[in-house]
């Protein structure tokens, strides 16, 4: 009996050692991610949607989501 009680604690041991560790590296990525520059927020000039300038598609100044809304606020292009 006694020995389950050791191996139910161990488990119990281990179990809080992992999630303090996983709660450590999780709070550092974070903080990582705070320190690194924002980028900035553009406007799909179709739909409004916000999104990061380096993932906008960016046509004669306007800012689009994606292609077909480029190609449906200007189809010449
Ligand atoms: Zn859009």
């Amino acid at each position: 009996m006694g020995k389950y009680l050791l191996l139910i604690g161990g488990a119990i041991l281990v179990y809080w050692i992992v999630r303090a560790a996983l709660r450590r590296r999780s709070r550092e990525i974070a903080q990582r991610q705070d320190k690194a520059a924002p980028e900035d927020m553009v406007r799909c000039t179709v739909c409004g949607t916000h999104l990061p300038r380096g993932e906008s598609l960016t046509v004669g100044g306007q800012f689009y989501c994606c292609v077909e809304h480029q190609r449906r606020h200007d189809p010449g292009a």
